[in-house]
């Protein structure tokens, strides 16, 4: 094995939080309270789970936080005019509606309305095209945004590079092959229907490893030297794991990012810088 380095999240995250913190305390001596709100319906764990974080990460950097949770069995109706309210509300700068909602719920309704200026985790048709085009400006997926933090924390360098994304999601895979790509590396996005899945990683430089299976991507999937990020999040044996084994992996990448530690501890803090780029995009002050 060669040196290996570990690419913390803690690190990134931290830098990020203390960004916020200082620019929360400017805006707000100048009156204005960056406020975030989060609709959600039913009692989904992974849903709770993730609202706790951002909770914990919104008393610490003095970003005000209103959680407005409904029944699971609220009709459509009801759901869409709460979120209009939030939406035309000028004192809330942005909004995150948690999915996945219920089955009476049309996401899609959702994503068509909100504004753009407040849709912090990029759901609208407006930011995706933004981060599809390159042309930027707009908001990024914030688990894709977290994978280019961390490659940009650690000064892995992109332009030329071969860089190999597993997934093909609209939260993570596609949206990260494109950032990617906008910072000139030579870009593959593989699938379940990839053909010799191994072969195609090993080709990496930087290989993006975002499937959601456990443990799956192991030595055989890299190239000597590789970075390997890890976006998966699964739940195995009562313990949270990635995508990659990552005790198998190490034996063949030159960096990679633990799990838990690595890329969801970035999330938060992205999300957050994002409710001050709206701050900025609302033209608050
Ligand atoms: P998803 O919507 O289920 O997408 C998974 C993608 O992986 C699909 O494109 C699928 O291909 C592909 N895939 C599945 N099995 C494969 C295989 N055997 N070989 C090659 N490709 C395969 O998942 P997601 O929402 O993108 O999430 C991916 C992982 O990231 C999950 O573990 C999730 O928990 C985690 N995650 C982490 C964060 C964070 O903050 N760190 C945030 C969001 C998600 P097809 O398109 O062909 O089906």
């Amino acid at each position: 094995m060669g040196v290996l380095i570990l690419l913390k999240g803690k690190n990134v995250a931290e830098q990020i939080n203390d960004e916020i913190s200082e620019k929360v305390e400017k805006l707000k001596k100048n009156g204005i309270i960056p406020t975030l709100v989060i609709m959600w319906a039913g009692e989904d764990t992974d849903t709770l789970y993730y609202i706790s974080s951002i909770e914990k990460a919104c008393i610490s950097t003095g970003i005000s936080l209103i959680k407005r949770n409904f029944h699971e069995r609220i009709d459509q109706e009801t759901f869409l005019n709460e979120f209009k309210a939030v939406n035309e509300n000028p004192t809330i700068n942005g909004i995150i509606v948690m999915r996945p909602l219920p089955p009476q719920i049309n996401e899609g309704t959702i994503a068509e309305q909100i504004k753009p200026e407040k849709d912090i985790d990029c759901i609208s048709p407006i930011n995706i095209a933004k981060v599809f085009s390159g042309t930027g400006g707009g908001f990024a997926p914030c688990t894709a945004e977290s994978v280019m933090e961390i490659l940009k924390y650690y000064n892995v360098e992109l332009k030329g590079k071969d860089v190999v994304v597993i997934g093909r999601s609209m939260v993570v895979g596609r949206p990260v092959a494109m950032m990617l790509l906008k910072q000139n590396a030579t870009v593959t996005i593989c699938h379940s229907k990839t053909k010799d899945l191994p072969n195609v990683a090993r080709r990496a430089d930087i290989l993006v490893a975002a499937l959601g299976k456990p443990n799956f991507i192991n030595r055989n999937f890299i190239k000597k030297g590789a970075v390997v990020i890890d976006v998966g999040i699964n739940e195995l044996d009562n313990e949270i794991v990635g995508d990659v084994d990552f005790d198998d992996a190490v034996h063949m990448a030159g960096m990679i990012t633990p799990v838990p530690g690595g890329v969801g501890l970035v999330t938060t803090g992205v999300l957050l810088r994002n409710v001050l780029k709206a701050v900025n995009l609302q033209k608050c002050y």
